[in-house]
């Protein structure tokens, strides 16, 4: 009788107890193990150390209801008693039982950190038995068994054919492994692209209304899945297929892929593919699957690869991922973080060459990517770097342009008096219709800022680049958004008092409990703007939307829609109205700060009675509620009853 040389004698309930969240990875473990020596022994024969046909090479995973057994066979290389003793029964490391104390709540990184992967059989099973033949010459067949305890039997077997079955008793709280749907199930998640075949039951085929069993095998998995292949093997069709194997529930087919294929500083294999991400950027996430060596590791890819690359879909295969590790350790593991980092770097070439090799066609996919691209720029640096250079800019005219060709395309014409280059947008060109028409008639050129991330990428061309302004069109009168001249505003002709009494005047017809909160202020455009407009800060509007993609920036989330009411006193209305505004003497009491005068007794403040001139409108209301409805109807703001109001005075007024 033989012992575990373990130190500890509580391996397996911590075994059972902690991995209690992660059982099924039992399978996976001793499948890896089955496919290794199966690979170990084809290997040998390649290099002609073993001789002969290697026969049937399948592992078969065989369930035996009445006994209770789930069985893992494989005709690999199998184990002599000396290997059994040496690999299974010594699993020593030193310290165990103290490393296990410490990290008990991550039993999975126990598991994964000291090879415990057979082990792992005992989270499921009361009882394993392992069958082996070695290939070895003259080799005795050995079994070896365990009943959760340190203590082993190990006696000489009947074997004929060469090789390992394990065979697991199924404790009586997990039976739900020995059922045919749960088998199936783990193994098409696992083992879907183990390079040697896994057998598991038989094929079944509809016949007459019912299902029967064919006498051929049910094989699990695709041995030769598209990555492993040469790229120069594989048809764009070969690229889709793959891509419906890997996803039978999604019915998109990919705009396009990268086959990455590194040997080093480190081995990596895998397709990625673009799925069109329109919105809503979670829709898509968790797709990428991990893979060591063709065996499934996980597709909880967050924190493991950078958040915008969650966006793809497809597979990354490297020996250097850790196969049997818990998450945390995974996204500490130092291969993971390069492998991340040479992923990102792969894209961006990849990209950068699709803009160079075809210019149309990437743009016609732009709007399908520029989503992933904008979420990687404004997240990775070393992404940004690269992709300045292909991230696109589409105009009205359905024109793209990369941030410097677009640049050199506005600078002459849409360069301020303060040397800014002013690049103009519109998030709705219907609703900013009337701006978009005046900027396009000074010769300016529009952006389409449409998507989500739109205002992000904005903010940060602008940190990026001095000089350089996005201002949305209807932010301001485009001769103040583009203010080339200090005298454009030139033709006022009113005083202040003026100015405050028209001010006034629109101020009382403003709706009362109107949401949006307007400025009212009086400014000469241009005889050929409209009478009144409404114009929004670029700055406080920006802050808001981006607000509702950003945590801490609540701030700004909150505050109310704010607008400028700018009245055109260039406009001939507006001109009329001002004809028609009377003044009036009154006086009024205003406070003064006594310092500013030589009065030194008074020393606090003094009261001081003053002449003051007052401008009114007066019997104009209906003008100026008309007026002030054609701002908020030219920007796209008059709705409902005040809607139904402006139709029926209209009506009237003709
Ligand atoms: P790991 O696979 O991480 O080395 P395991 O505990 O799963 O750790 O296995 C320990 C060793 O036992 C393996 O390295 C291998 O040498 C041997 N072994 C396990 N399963 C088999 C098998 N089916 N056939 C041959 N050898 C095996």
């Amino acid at each position: 009788m033989a012992t575990i040389k373990v130190t500890s004698e509580n391996i397996f309930p911590v075994i059972k107890k902690f991995l209690y969240s992660d059982h099924e990875i039992f399978l996976r473990e001793l499948i890896s193990n089955a496919v290794d020596a199966t690979q170990k022994l084809k290997t040998l024969s390649r290099s002609g150390d073993v001789k002969g046909d290697l026969g049937d090479m399948r592992v078969r995973v065989l369930l035996d209801k009445k006994k209770k057994t789930l069985t893992v066979q494989d005709h690999g290389i199998g184990m002599t008693a000396e290997e059994v003793d040496k690999y299974i029964n010594q699993i020593a490391f030193s310290g165990a039982e103290e490393f296990v104390n410490k990290y008990k709540d991550q039993a999975e990184a126990i598991i994964g950190h000291f090879g415990l992967g057979f082990y792992s059989a005992f989270m499921v099973a009361d009882k394993v038995e392992i069958f082996s033949l070695s290939y070895k010459d003259d080799s005795k067949a050995v079994h070896w068994s365990c009943s959760g305890d340190t203590e082993v039997e190990m006696e000489d077997t009947i074997k004929s054919e060469r090789g390992t079955d394990i065979v697991l008793h199924i404790n009586k709280e997990f039976e739900q492994y020995l059922e045919d749907a749960t088998i199936e199930g783990l193994l098409k998640k696992y083992c879907k692209f183990l390079p040697v075949e896994i057998a598991f039951g038989k094929k079944k085929e509809w016949k007459d209304g019912k299902e029967v069993e064919l006498d051929e095998e049910n094989i699990i998995n695709n041995t030769a899945p598209a990555w492993t292949k040469k790229p120069a093997d594989l048809k764009e069709e070969d690229y889709k297929t793959f891509y419906h194997e890997l996803y039978p529930t999604l019915m998109d087919e990919p705009l396009f892929h990268i086959h990455l294929n590194v040997d080093y500083p480190f081995n990596l294999t895998g397709i990625l593919y673009f799925p069109k991400i329109k919105s809503n950027l979670d829709v898509h996430r968790n797709k990428i699957q991990l893979y060591c060596n063709q065996v499934f590791v996980t597709d909880e890819v967050e924190n493991i690869v950078p958040e915008y690359l969650t966006l793809l879909h497809g597979v990354i295969d490297s020996p250097d991922i850790p196969l049997n590790v818990s998450r945390s350790y995974l996204q500490s593991d130092n291969n993971v973080k390069k492998i991340s980092g040479h992923i990102t770097k792969k894209v961006a070439d990849k990209l950068a060459e699709m803009y160079k090799t075809d210019k149309a066609d990437f743009e016609k996919k732009w709007d399908d990517i520029k989503m992933f691209i904008q979420f990687g720029m404004l997240t990775d640096e070393k992404f940004y770097e690269k992709a300045v250079d292909f991230a696109l800019l589409k105009n009205l005219n359905g024109e793209y342009y990369t941030q410097k060709d677009y640049i050199e395309k506005i600078k002459a014409n849409q360069t301020g008096k303060d040397g800014n280059i002013v690049v103009l947008y519109t998030q709705d060109k219907d609703q900013n219709y009337t701006y978009i028409e005046r900027a396009k008639q000074k010769g300016y050129d529009i952006l389409e800022m449409t998507g989500e991330l739109d205002v992000h990428q904005m903010s940060q061309a602008e940190q990026k680049q001095e000089k350089l302004r996005f201002v949305r069109v209807d932010s301001d009168v485009i001769e103040n958004i583009i203010k080339k001249n200090d005298n454009e505003n030139a033709n006022d002709n009113y005083t202040t008092e003026q100015k405050e009494g028209m001010r006034k005047a629109f101020e009382g017809v403003l709706p009362e409990n109107s949401k949006l909160n307007y400025f009212v202020n009086c400014e000469a455009t241009a005889e050929d703007a409209l009478p009144v407009f409404l114009t929004q800060n670029e700055f406080m509007r920006r802050m808001k939307e981006m607000s509702a993609h950003q945590q801490g920036m609540s701030f700004y989330g909150q505050m109310p829609d704010q607008y400028n009411l700018v009245i055109n006193t260039a406009h001939p209305l507006i001109k009329e109205l001002m004809d028609k505004m009377t003044s009036e003497t009154v006086m009024e009491e205003v406070k003064k700060d006594a310092s500013e005068h030589s009065d030194k007794e008074n020393v606090n403040e003094k009261q001081e009675m003053v002449e003051k001139t007052v401008w009114t409108l007066k019997d104009q209301d209906e003008r100026l509620k008309q007026l002030l409805d054609i701002a908020l109807l030219a920007s796209g703001q008059l709705k409902g009853e005040a809607l139904a109001n402006f139709v029926n005075r209209s009506v009237s007024l003709l």
